[in-house]
């Protein structure tokens, strides 16, 4: 495969996925510092989904928080259900920063396990 193949491959890939945490292309998290108190099995599910989700491509160079600057990744994950499509390292903005992701994420995080944590 050429180049031009393997770019033309990923973009199809990239567009045939739901996305998060890609700040500037798709803002669409949030802020919400009161989320990780009031939502924890939300917040556990999404967790989880994150934690399972496995490296589709990798770039040069890191990106960093947008928040507090440390480095976070240089790939791009795909959750376990082959759904979403998000930077590595994007649990950092949950843990850290109380980032919520978008709803659609949250519901799609709970359904695939079937959430019944306590
Ligand atoms: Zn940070």
């Amino acid at each position: 495969m050429n180049i031009d193949e393997q770019i033309k491959q990923e973009d199809e890939f990239r567009e045939s996925h739901k996305k998060l945490g890609f700040w500037t292309a798709y803002p669409n998290s949030w802020f919400n510092p009161g989320w990780k108190d009031k939502e924890k099995i939300e917040i556990r599910a999404c967790l989880k989904y994150i934690e399972d989700s496995k490296i589709t491509s990798s770039y040069m160079g890191w990106a960093n928080c947008r928040v507090c600057g440390i480095e976070l990744g240089s790939s791009d994950m795909v959750t376990p259900d082959d759904k979403w499509i998000f930077p590595e390292k994007y649990e950092h903005y949950l843990i850290e920063h109380h980032v919520q992701p978008i709803e659609e994420f949250i519901l799609d995080a709970v359904a695939y396990y079937k959430v019944t944590f306590q």
